[in-house]
């Protein structure tokens, strides 16, 4: 093992050391009722860099509920279909506004801020199911996750899509709302059932550091030579994870971490360093703006002693 390679495991060690003595865990999300049921005290850490070789700590085999991390894939795979046409159904602006909120919308005559807030991930969602069965639509999206994280193990958690689907009412406020303005193609039940379950797929932190290795390596899997999408489209969804990835703490996110990152409410966040890293952490508590409260602190640890954020060490 090189020893740089020893470095970057001994920090990853050291800082889920750190973790697990803090006391300030957040607050495990409970309106989804199936995710109210995990420990706080669970924490994982899996670093993957360029030449294939894994750093991990904790709980990082143990597969969570990845929720908006999947948005990021989603994100990618309606590109491949529609090509930049996608931005005339979705922007991509900071929403400074709750991942779940209904008010932008109202003004902005039903087209959602970004594709990372739950109003733009339906709108992604929608894309992505146009012309298939929800059936197809979702088969394709965990295809991709399995292609990209080179791993055909990957499901759906489905007492996670059930829960979801028994109590997501901001999320059905939000879909006919939108199918109000005609910005979905498809019946919303369809959209919302391909939404609530590419939501609910369980992955580890090893298998999504794996999985976002073509966002840190301008689109192309390093170890496999996959290619998922062009350097450009990579540069580009890097930029949407940095200034709204973590929704109303995209700032917080940008200024303490420095490195493009998409959170979810299972307490996951993916972190890439462009050239260099490939980053899982799950911690499930959460912060106010439904962020993991630990994910971003580990994440600014790492960052700071491996000089990795992107606006200098
Ligand atoms: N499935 C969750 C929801 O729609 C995803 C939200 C999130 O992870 N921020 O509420």
């Amino acid at each position: 093992m090189s020893r740089s390679v020893s470095n970057l495991t001994t920090i990853v060690k050291e800082i889920a050391d750190e973790m697990a003595q803090r006391p300030d865990r957040g607050e495990v999300a409970n309106y989804i009722p199936e995710l109210a049921n995990v420990h706080n005290k669970r924490f994982g850490l899996v670093v993957v860099d360029g030449a294939g070789n894994v750093a991990s700590a904790g709980d990082s085999e143990m597969p969570f509920s990845i929720q908006s991390i999947s948005k990021v894939f989603t994100l990618t795979l309606a590109l491949g279909l529609v090509g930049d046409k996608l931005w005339q159904r979705v922007g991509r602006e900071p929403s400074g506004s709750p991942f779940n909120s209904i008010v932008q919308l109202e003004y902005e005559r039903g087209k959602p801020r970004n594709p990372f807030i739950n109003a733009g991930a339906i709108a992604v969602t929608d894309v992505i199911l146009s012309g298939h069965q929800p059936r197809e639509a979702l088969g394709e999206i965990l295809r991709f996750m399995r292609f990209v994280a080179d791993d055909p193990s990957i499901a759906i958690d489905e007492s996670v899509a059930a829960s979801e689907q028994r109590t997501g009412f901001r999320n059905i406020a939000l879909a006919n709302y939108m199918k109000s303005f005609g910005v979905l193609d498809n019946p919303v039940n369809h959209v919302l059932g391909v939404y609530f379950h590419h939501c609910a797929i369980a992955m580890s932190c090893r298998q999504l550091a794996m999985a976002g290795r073509y966002l840190a390596w301008s689109g192309v899997n390093p170890s496999t030579g996959h290619s998922a999408v062009s350097a450009e489209r990579a540069r580009r969804i890097n930029a949407v994870m940095l200034t709204c990835g973590h929704y109303d703490g995209s700032g917080e996110f940008a200024f303490r971490v420095g490195l493009p990152g998409k959170s979810g409410v299972g307490g996951g966040v993916l972190a890439v360093a462009p050239g260099k890293a490939s980053i899982a952490v799950w911690s499930p508590g959460l912060d106010v703006h439904g962020n993991s409260h630990l994910g971003r602190v580990a994440l600014e640890a790492l960052s700071k002693r491996m000089g990795w954020s992107i606006f200098g060490v």
